[in-house]
C-alpha cells in the first residue's frame, strides 16, 4: 500500500516555511513548524494568519476554513516533536553546513519510515542525502515563491532516492492542490536554471549599457509577455539570492557562460539587493519604483 502522509515538520519558520506551512495546513494535514528563533516563529504564525485573512476577503476561503488551518498548526523551537511525523521538510537558510547540521540532529529522532525533502534552491540532493540515515527516503521539494500562490513544487530526485518515496511525495503535491514537475538532480533544477540566466543576461544588458532598466523590463514585458520584466523580477526575489544562485550554476557547471555580471556582484557589495532593502534596480523609497539607471 503507498505511504499517505498525514503529519509534517517544517524546520525554518522563514519566508518559504511560512508559506509551506499555510498551504499544507489549508490542506487538512497536521504540521509542526520549528525555528531556532521564537520572534520568527510567532512572525510565521502571524503571517499565516495575516494572509489566510485576505484570502477570506477575497472569497477564496471561509473563516471556519482559516480557523481551522490555524488549529492545525503547532510550533516550537525544538526537534523531538519530529518523532511523530511522516514527512520533514528542511527550509532553513540556504547554508549547506546549516542543512547538515540540521539533518545530523534529526535523522535519529524520526521514525524509520518517514521522509525527508530540503526546500533546497540549490544544493545538491545526493549531497545532503548523503549526511542522513535514509538517502533513500530523501528527495528535493522545491517550492516556489511566495508558496501559497504559486502552482508548481518542482520534485527531485537524488541518485538514491526511492521510487515509494518519489510517489509518496507527488501525491502529496496533488493533495495541495499543486502540479509536480520531476527534475534530476543538477545544479538549479528547471525554474532556477532558466529564469537566473536570462536575468543575468538583463544585467549584462544594462551593465554594457544596451538599454536602460525601463527599456529592458518593458522589452521583455511587450515583447515576449512576460508579467514581470527581468529587472523588477531580480528585485522581487532579492539581488544576492540571484547572485547566489548564479555562484552556484557557475560553480556547479564548470562553465562560463554562467558568471554572474560584475554589476550584480557589485549591487550585492552595495547592499541594494532589490526590494527588501528598498533599492535595487528601482529606488522604492518614492510612491511608485522608479529605475535607477
Ligand atoms: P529565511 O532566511 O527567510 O528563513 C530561514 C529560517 O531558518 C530562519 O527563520 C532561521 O531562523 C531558520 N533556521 C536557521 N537555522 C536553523 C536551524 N538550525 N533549525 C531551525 N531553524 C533554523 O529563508 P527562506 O527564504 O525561507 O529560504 C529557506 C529555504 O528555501 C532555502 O533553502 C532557500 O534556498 C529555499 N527557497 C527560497 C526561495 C525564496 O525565494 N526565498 C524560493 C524557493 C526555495
Amino acid at each position: 500500500m503507498a505511504f499517505v502522509i498525514k503529519k509534517i515538520g517544517i524546520i525554518g519558520a522563514g519566508h518559504m516555511g511560512t508559506g509551506i506551512a499555510h498551504v499544507f495546513a489549508l490542506a487538512g494535514l497536521e504540521v509542526h513548524l520549528i525555528d531556532i528563533d521564537e520572534a520568527a516563529l510567532a512572525k510565521s504564525v502571524a503571517n499565516i494568519d495575516h494572509y489566510l485573512g485576505r484570502q477570506i476577503d477575497k472569497e477564496r476561503i471561509s473563516v471556519a476554513e482559516k480557523e481551522a488551518a490555524i488549529a492545525r498548526i503547532s510550533t516550537g523551537t525544538t526537534y523531538d516533536p519530529l518523532g511523530e511525523v511522516d514527512l520533514v521538510i528542511e527550509a532553513t537558510t540556504e547554508d549547506e553546513e546549516v542543512k547538515k547540521a540540521v539533518l545530523k540532529a534529526v535523522c535519529p529522532l524520526l521514525k524509520p519510515e518517514t521522509l525527508i525533502a530540503t526546500n533546497t534552491s540549490t544544493i545538491s540532493i545526493t549531497r545532503l542525502a548523503a549526511r542522513t540515515d535514509r538517502p533513500g527516503k530523501f528527495l528535493g521539494m522545491h517550492f516556489m515563491n511566495p508558496a501559497p500562490k504559486m502552482a508548481l513544487v518542482e520534485l527531485i530526485r537524488g541518485i538514491a532516492t526511492d521510487e515509494d518515496a518519489f510517489n509518496a511525495v507527488r501525491d502529496l503535491v496533488e493533495v495541495m492542490g499543486k502540479t509536480a514537475v520531476t527534475s534530476e538532480d543538477f545544479s538549479a533544477f528547471i525554474v532556477n536554471r532558466i529564469i537566473m540566466p536570462m536575468i543575468n543576461e538583463a544585467v549584462y544588458a544594462l551593465y554594457e549599457g544596451v538599454a536602460s532598466v525601463d527599456a529592458i523590463d518593458t522589452a521583455l514585458k511587450l515583447g515576449t509577455g512576460h508579467p514581470m520584466g527581468p529587472l523588477q523580477l531580480a528585485d522581487f526575489m532579492g539581488l544576492d539570492h540571484c547572485l547566489a544562485v548564479m555562484t552556484m550554476l557557475h560553480e556547479g557547471m564548470a562553465d562560463p557562460k554562467y558568471r554572474p555580471c560584475p554589476l550584480l556582484v557589485k549591487y550585492v557589495e552595495a547592499g541594494w539587493l532589490g526590494r527588501k532593502t528598498g533599492r535595487g534596480f528601482y529606488d522604492y523609497s518614492g510612491d511608485e519604483p522608479m529605475a535607477t539607471r
